[in-house]
């Protein structure tokens, strides 16, 4: 490897090796032969030559904060870790874009762009990389305004299997020329190829905002006001479901003080105070015609800013509360007016499965989360968690829905795709084999 990158820059060593066996999911890989740091484009191409040529699996690495197993290496072969190649290569604000590398942090983008009163949007809660989140099209609590990832990538620098390095999409703001190359490596998971680097879209950091939050005495009710509240065309910027076994773990653990029953957050965004009091009233009026009992906004900067902390650590939250225990977590989404029935029969199969399972989302996109906890190794618990995740992502399809919302197939929801794509799938298959005949980049992933 010391012909492609220097000696600190490539480590066969036991522990590197076996921090990369894993994401935060059960799924466990095979140990790497080796991990290998690259820092800019032409050192990717010539370690991709050289590995086609060997036959050696390659798996992408940003910072291992996926769910299903998507990065983890299941035949060995090399890790390419993109940590390193993490520079901010340009901010242009009067385009509202940024130049990155693929191993600069969310949070970092949106430190820099913010001294230009910008940000990158989509927000998976996790400090994950912009590779990671482009190869897994990765969104979060605003996208039910914002929109996901694959909304923010205009152009792309991609390193193909055998070494090759090609340029997709453009920096204009719109393009219809030709087949959208950069879709399809958008929510590939590194199975096409790596990405060295993205021009990336940025927007206005909101002048005002406003959070509110709304009880309900039922959960039919709550997840009914969600579908009311956006079939308005209220535009929250977030609109997250959460109930009572989950919110009761965040009083325990973050002492938010929060009634423990049915309930959403929302946030509105706006140009003016005014405005946003306008649009709350209107959210209450609405959520009070669905059953709502409480509605308190105007929650001052401070308890926003708890409140939505201890929202992104949901998953901490419930795996401390469940010590030793994995977590299996679903991720299904349906069109919204089909979310209560999602909701309610979600919920119901875990009270009558008697697991432990906490029943959540981001309501606003119609994305369910229930996870799921117990331990792999116990084949009746784990199977009984299996069997609710078929379930849910089976109803979630025949209502038109999708086995994964935002965090990728990877390992774990790879038996839902030909359900979900019927013949599509078979396509996506030749599409991968075209471009990698030997399937060397991240095997195992999407395809069975
Ligand atoms: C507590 C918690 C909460 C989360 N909440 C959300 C959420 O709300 N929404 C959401 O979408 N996700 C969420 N996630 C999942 C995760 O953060 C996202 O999927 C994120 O995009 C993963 O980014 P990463 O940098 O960690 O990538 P990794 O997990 O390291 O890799 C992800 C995939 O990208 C590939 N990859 C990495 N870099 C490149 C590259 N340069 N070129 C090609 N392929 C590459 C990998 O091979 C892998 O397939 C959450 C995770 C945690 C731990």
């Amino acid at each position: 490897m010391s012909a492609f990158v220097g000696p600190d820059r490539f480590s066969v060593g036991q522990s590197s090796r076996e921090l990369h066996l894993h994401d935060i999911s059960p799924h466990l890989g095979a140990l790497p032969a080796g991990i290998i740091w690259p820092r800019i484009t032409e050192e990717v191409s010539h370690i991709l030559t050289w590995t086609y040529d060997q036959g050696i699996p390659i798996t992408p690495w940003g910072a291992g904060t996926s769910t299903e197993g998507n990065p983890v290496p299941t035949r060995g072969g090399l890790v390419m870790d993109f940590t390193r190649m993490n520079e901010i290569l340009e901010i242009r604000p009067q385009d509202l874009q940024a130049d990155v590398q693929p191993g600069v942090l969310r949070k970092e983008l949106n430190r820099q762009a913010g001294k230009y009163g910008l940000f990158f949007p989509p927000d998976p809660g996790a400090d994950a990389t912009i590779g990671g989140m482009i190869a897994n099209n990765a969104s979060g609590v605003q996208t039910v305004k914002y929109g996901a990832t694959k909304d923010y990538v205009l152009k792309l620098t991609v390193v193909l299997p055998q070494g090759k390095v090609i340029h997709t999409g453009c920096k204009a703001g719109k393009s219809s020329s030709g087949y959208d190359l950069t879709r399809l490596f958008i929510g590939s998971e590194g199975t096409l190829g790596v990405v060295t680097e993205a021009t990336l879209r940025l927007t206005g950091i909101p002048s005002h905002h406003l959070a509110a939050i709304i009880t309900f005495d039922d959960l039919e009710s709550a997840a009914r006001a969600v579908s009311v509240m956006i079939g308005s065309g209220l535009e929250p910027a977030a609109l997250e479901l959460l109930t009572p076994g989950l919110i009761s773990l965040m009083n325990k653990e973050k002492q938010v003080g929060l009634r423990e029953v049915p309930s959403l957050f929302c946030e509105f965004h706006g140009i003016s105070k005014v405005a946003l009091l306008e649009t709350s009233g209107l959210a209450r009026e609405l959520t009070q015609s669905c059953g709502g009992t409480s509605f308190r906004f105007g929650v001052e900067e401070r308890e926003r800013e708890d409140l939505w902390r201890a929202r992104h650590e949901a998953w901490e939250t419930i795996h401390r509360a469940h010590q030793g225990k994995e977590t299996l977590i679903v991720d299904a989404a349906v069109p919204i007016s089909r979310y209560p029935e999602m909701v309610i029969f979600s919920q119901q199969l875990v009270e009558e499965r008697n697991v432990a399972g906490y029943v959540f989302g981001h309501a606003g996109d119609g994305n369910l989360h229930v996870v799921m906890t117990g331990d792999p190794k116990d084949a009746m618990e784990w199977s009984a968690l299996e069997d609710i995740n078929d379930r849910i992502v089976t109803r979630a399809i025949e209502l038109g829905g999708t086995c994964t919302g935002e965090h990728g197939v990877g390992i774990g929801k790879r038996k839902f795709m030909e359900l979900e794509h019927g013949q599509s799938y078979h396509l996506m298959r030749r599409i991968s084999e075209l471009v990698d005949p030997k399937r060397l980049m991240n095997p195992d992933k999407i395809f069975i």
